[in-house]
């Protein structure tokens, strides 16, 4: 097939980017790597930023130090050294006068290739102007290929700069997706109603398409650089409609559904209440009231509870468990790791032996026989609560009547991995809890068809964990608080980063430095290590030790990141604290402080360590509250890597960024949602192309094929 014909069809823009006019097989791998594959994704691929080149100034016009756009040819050029300083510099003249451009550092070799005397060159940047000349340190520049019609595309107009990428040229896209605009803009449409699309002002897509590109010789460049121009505006309403309307289509399919209505309110949630040796919160009162709202009405419940390290999430589950089991359901607990899961276990089992319920734990670490014996209880009936890893979501594990759901710790679990499980039984109720405090803006994106509930309060006479940060100079006085903290009858974690020697990185690990800890450190005391790559069980065993005060330091990787309880440890100290996010730091120190004991955390950071990674650990020092802690991490770090990975559930997108287009995504919202009010199923003839586009952005993400 060739562009012309591929031109004729609507597929055009699905084919290979190597369809395009000048992408070869050696652009197109370039291209592979920043995610461009097909023709669809190289018009999309939006500039970073936009250069205003339309005006071409004259050295000779230029009297006083300022920004400057220059076209001039190549004198000459050579690196010189002043004092023992090498600088390269090339002096390039326009005509009607000279300037010395000047690198004081750089690939000399890359320099003098692009500064052959007699070549072309455009360059920008602060022209400094002195009594000794014209000069520009570190400018931009390109050179001019002789010859080349190029339509203006690289000067003389405003022109996009891309995402930088090795071995591919500013010019060299410039020109490709000059090629993809011209033979195929005219193929990519947006079947969004017309009524919003005059309602909300925006352009249609072909033309959208071409100005993010190459902005009209008029429009306000700074505009384009704060990505609000008419053209960005456009392209991410696009985007985040059609990713809110798979919210909304989700969501109805989903209140459509036939859920369980868990009516009957027997003993066991009331026994529970009764059996706890502390009083509910009013923010847990709260949210279980919501939980229970949701748990007796037909429609299957999809809630996330969030609320911080400790504030009693466990026994909301557990209470809404109860429900489930008054009401002749199962209920089931999914947790990201076996340590979890195992306390988890240890927790529930606790709670309901004493109420007569019959509970189970299913691993991936079981015996074969454990683990069929379990299969077997929780197929048949026998087994009233199991908890467990991503071994709950097996395809050979069913469940006799799984009307509750619980996933703790949810963003480490994907959006497939929560259908899976609600798949075990006919549309249970999910409860999704997180300890991640995720600002109300990003959870309406990652969470956008879940109900929220937040336990915004924490157990009274909970203290806060004081942290410190201390440097490598320091390490002798934190081991003397280690000492007297045990001494005193404490318990002390010490985490690192790794499990084991790295032969790149220059970084302590836990296996190292368990052995010289209990060595050369604290030989008189009780030192053991725990970490990721062991066994379930022993990892099970070092735990359970650790938390009966059968040890007195407890050395490990993150694998102690969520949910454990040790009430006796007061103490956790961790190891090159600037390689940690500070979410993940949060979730560390909620490791101690969990029961009567003053507790302190200690972040030692490396010396090598960069101002602002210090800066960053000093937000732990000034406040205990995960959201601000959250907030901070996210400011700092950007959203995905907040999130963790691409599992996280962050959707990705093109040219919108869910922060920076807020405003958008309210109106994208609002737009979507009536649209699935007047026509839940987009079964009507109208909404036939809204329906098919939908399907074929997201139907990966909203987890099924038909509105059934
Ligand atoms: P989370 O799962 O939110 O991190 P947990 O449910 O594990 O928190 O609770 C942390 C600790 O606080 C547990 O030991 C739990 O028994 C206790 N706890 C829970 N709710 C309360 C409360 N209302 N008052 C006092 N202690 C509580
Ligand atoms: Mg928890």
């Amino acid at each position: 097939m060739n562009a012309k014909d591929a031109q004729a069809g609507t597929d055009g823009v699905a084919m290979p980017v190597r369809y395009v006019k000048g992408v070869g097989p050696k652009t197109a791998a370039l291209l592979e790597k920043k995610g461009v594959r097909t023709v669809e994704d190289l018009l999309y691929f939006a500039p970073i930023r936009y250069e205003d080149r339309r005006r071409i100034d004259r050295v000779s016009e230029i009297t006083e130090t300022r920004r400057a756009v220059v076209v001039g040819v190549v004198r000459k050029a050579s690196a010189v050294y002043y004092r023992r300083v090498r600088v390269f510099e090339a002096v390039v003249d326009d005509g009607s006068g000279q300037v010395v451009l000047k690198w004081f550092r750089g690939n000399d070799s890359y320099l003098r290739w692009s500064f052959r005397p007699g070549r072309k060159i455009i360059f920008f940047g602060e022209l400094k102007v002195s009594p000794f000349g014209k000069e520009m340190a570190h400018p931009d520049f390109e050179t001019i290929d002789e010859g080349i019609d190029d339509e203006n595309l690289h000067f003389g107009r405003s022109v996009p700069v891309y995402s930088e990428t090795e071995g591919l040229q500013q010019k060299q896209l410039r020109r490709v997706v000059r090629n993809a605009l011209d033979t195929f803009s005219q193929c990519v449409g947006s079947p969004i109603p017309a009524e919003i699309r005059s309602r909300r002002g925006l352009a249609d897509i072909p033309s959208a398409l071409k100005d993010i590109h190459f902005p009209a010789i008029d429009a306000d460049v700074g505009l384009y650089n704060e990505r609000k121009s008419l053209a960005h505006r456009s392209l991410v309403f696009d985007e985040l409609f059609f990713f809110q309307l798979a919210l909304a289509l989700k969501k109805g399919v989903r209140d459509r559904a036939p859920g369980i209505a868990f009516r009957r309110r027997g003993k066991l949630v009331e026994s529970f209440f009764g059996m706890l040796p502390f009083e509910l919160t009013a923010a847990q009162r709260r949210v279980f009231d919501e939980v229970e709202k949701d748990m007796s009405d037909g429609r299957p419940m999809q809630r996330l509870l969030q609320g911080d390290v400790g504030c009693g999430k466990t026994v909301i589950a557990m209470a809404a468990v109860l429900r489930a089991v008054e009401n002749g359901y199962q209920g089931a607990v999914m947790a990201p790791t076996e340590i979890l899961a195992v306390q988890h276990h240890q927790n529930m089992r606790r709670w309901a032996e004493p109420l007569g319920l019959r509970i189970g734990l299913l691993t991936g670490s079981l015996s074969k026989k454990d683990r069929l014996d379990t299969l077997d209880r929780v197929a048949s009936g026998r087994l009233d609560i199991v908890i467990g890893t991503h071994a709950l979501i097996q395809d050979h594990v069913s469940f006799k009547g799984l009307g509750l759901v619980v996933i703790d710790e949810q963003h480490r679990f994907g959006v497939a991995q929560r259908q899976k499980f609600t798949e075990k039984g006919a549309n249970p109720d999910v409860l999704v809890m997180t300890a991640t405090p995720i600002p109300r803006t990003l959870a309406m994106t990652v969470y956008g068809d879940l109900d929220v509930s937040v336990i915004d309060e924490m157990p009274r006479g909970r203290a806060r964990v004081k942290t410190k940060v201390f440097s490598e100079r320091q390490r002798d006085r934190v081991y003397e608080i280690v000492r007297s903290e045990v001494a005193k009858g404490g318990q002390a974690f010490v985490v690192y980063p790794l499990v084991a020697g790295s032969e790149t990185l220059d970084l302590r690990d836990a296996t190292r430095m368990a052995g010289h800890l209990q060595r050369d450190v604290f030989p008189g005391f009780r030192v053991g290590l725990v970490h990721g790559r062991m066994k379930g069980e022993e990892k099970e065993r070092i735990m359970s030790e650790f938390s009966g005060g059968g040890l007195d330091i407890l050395v490990s990787t993150t694998v102690v990141e969520v949910g454990i309880d040790v009430p006796q440890a007061s103490l956790m100290v961790i190891e090159h604290a600037e390689r940690f996010g500070l979410s993940q730091l949060h979730q560390l120190r909620g490791r101690v402080g969990r029961g009567n004991r003053r507790s302190y955390c200690i972040l030692m950071a490396s010396s090598t360590g960069t101002k602002v990674s210090s800066r960053r650990l000093r937000v732990m020092e000034e406040t205990n509250d995960g959201f601000l802690v959250a907030e901070e991490d996210l400011a700092i770090r950007g959203p995905g890597e907040f999130m963790g990975t691409r599992q996280s559930g962050l959707p990705e997108f093109r040219v919108a960024n869910i922060f920076r287009d807020l405003g958008i995504m309210d109106e994208a919202r609002e737009d979507a949602f009536s649209v699935i009010e007047r026509d839940p199923g987009l079964a009507r003839p109208e909404n036939e192309g809204l329906y098919r586009e939908l399907m074929r952005r997201w139907s990966d993400r909203i987890g099924y094929a038909k509105t059934g």
